[in-house]
């Protein structure tokens, strides 16, 4: 599978996927405005067979209407009644075919309630062994998504679903937050050599205009501060900020959470 990113709107990627080399055929993950989804399929020479959506929000869906006017396709989406267009329902437990590539759903409410992830194990393909899994808004390099609709111990809950997928999974995210991101986890684990290597490479990235993902599982676990709400150093730092003991990781999280909608953004 090929995998382009398609940088649109003032902060998003959207994701364009490929599933065979030797088919046109192509599925655009959120498009929240059409013209860069069709500026990139005439790039690529390909065809929309479908559109994929993680959630409701307008930057993740407000290419849709558009796209449909040129292409009759399906629109794979979650159960919500905030998206009218999705033709194909999808929740927790479900698969989806596209092309030869199969994609699990996740239901990883937090951000939204309505919010799924869809994850492909990509067992099939030997050349590009690491699976794949398109996060939208739920988690992001470094970071995750506010919690507009969520509770924390749903929150937190859907992102130690995302944890314990393979660590060489690689990690599609909807949103070029990465710089912000590390600045804050570099504010709660300052002594994180991790996250300061990190830094130092995303932002070389970012000097020479180029994307910070995808990134994986992994080097989440390694430097996201909201995947790491059981280690000490990060629990001392949310117990600080609060001036009390924070007794349960989704205490934490909820702590890190407040913590990071104040926090500067660059
Ligand atoms: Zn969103």
């Amino acid at each position: 599978m090929q995998i382009y990113h398609l940088p649109a709107l003032e902060t998003n990627y959207f994701w364009l996927l490929q599933p065979d080399a030797d088919r046109r055929d192509a599925y655009i993950f959120d498009p929240g405005d059409a013209a860069p989804v069709i500026d990139a399929l005439k790039r690529y020479n390909l065809t929309l067979a479908g559109i994929v959506l993680t959630h409701h929000h307008w930057d993740h869906t407000d290419g849709i209407d558009a796209l449909l006017e040129h292409h009759s396709i399906p629109v794979y989406g979650p159960i919500s009644k905030r998206i009218p267009q999705v033709t194909h329902p999808l929740t927790e437990g479900d698969s989806l075919d596209l092309g030869s590539t199969r994609w699990s759903i996740l239901a990883t409410p937090g951000h939204t309630l309505d919010h799924i992830v869809y994850y492909c194990a990509n067992t099939q393909h030997a050349t590009q062994p690491s699976g794949v899994l398109i996060a939208g808004d739920t988690i992001f390099a470094g970071g995750c998504g506010r919690m507009f609709e969520g509770t924390p111990e749903m929150f937190l809950q859907s992102l130690n679903k995302i944890a314990q997928l393979p660590n060489d999974t690689v990690l599609y995210c909807s949103h070029e937050y990465t710089l912000a991101n590390l600045a804050f986890a570099q504010a709660v684990e300052p002594n994180n050599p991790d996250i300061a290597q990190r830094l130092t490479r995303e932002r070389r990235k970012r000097e020479q205009k180029m994307p910070t993902l995808p990134s994986s599982i992994g080097l989440e676990l390694a430097t996201n501060p909201f995947v790491r709400c059981q280690q000490p150093t990060v629990i001392n730092s949310a117990n600080s900020k609060s001036g009390q003991v924070q007794t349960t990781p989704a205490d934490v999280f909820a702590v890190l959470r407040a913590w990071k909608n104040d926090f500067p953004a660059n």
